[in-house]
């Protein structure tokens, strides 16, 4: 796939995308371009945060990426190894992990509604947002703690 004769600058910048998506499979969670940019300069490449999203962006349009919108309107990454196929996450307001879902509910709602309202090429997005069951323990354990001479 790759051509021969590439300029030396293509190949800078594919490189750049290489280590931009390396640093995406081995995150577990969702990361955002400053988040990434800061992880790239920690590693000593030199990059603008322009050029991380640009990148970040090619990576979800070539489907090698997967991208989101946080409640807080943020855009974030991460390679979930399916970006190719349609899917869902659910995901720890706390801690970031992310889990990928199957949401056959969701598809068929998609289909009905747009049916309804004659609606041709439909798309939708979803995505749970939540505290997971490790963070949500490691919240509760350190208010009990705090509480604990009142309660006994
Ligand atoms: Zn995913
Ligand atoms: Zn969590
Ligand atoms: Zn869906």
């Amino acid at each position: 796939m790759e051509r021969i004769a590439k300029r030396p600058k293509e190949r800078r910048s594919s490189t750049r995308r290489e280590k931009i998506l390396a640093l995406l499979v081995e995150s577990k969670s969702f990361l955002s371009s400053q988040e990434i940019h800061k992880l790239l300069t920690r590693q000593e490449i030199s990059i603008g945060l322009a050029t991380v999203y640009r990148q970040l962006e090619s990576l979800v349009e070539q489907g090698r990426a997967d991208a989101i919108v946080s409640p807080s309107g943020e855009r974030l990454y991460r390679h979930c190894g399916q970006a190719e196929t349609h899917h869902h996450h659910i995901i720890c307001r706390v801690c970031g992990a992310a889990t990928e879902l199957d949401f056959p509910e969701v598809e068929i709602i998609t289909q009905t509604y747009a049916k309804r309202y004659k609606y041709k090429s439909v798309t939708h997005s979803l995505e749970i947002f939540g505290v997971c069951l490790a963070c949500d323990r490691l919240q509760s354990s350190s208010i009990k703690s705090r509480r604990k001479p009142k309660l006994s």
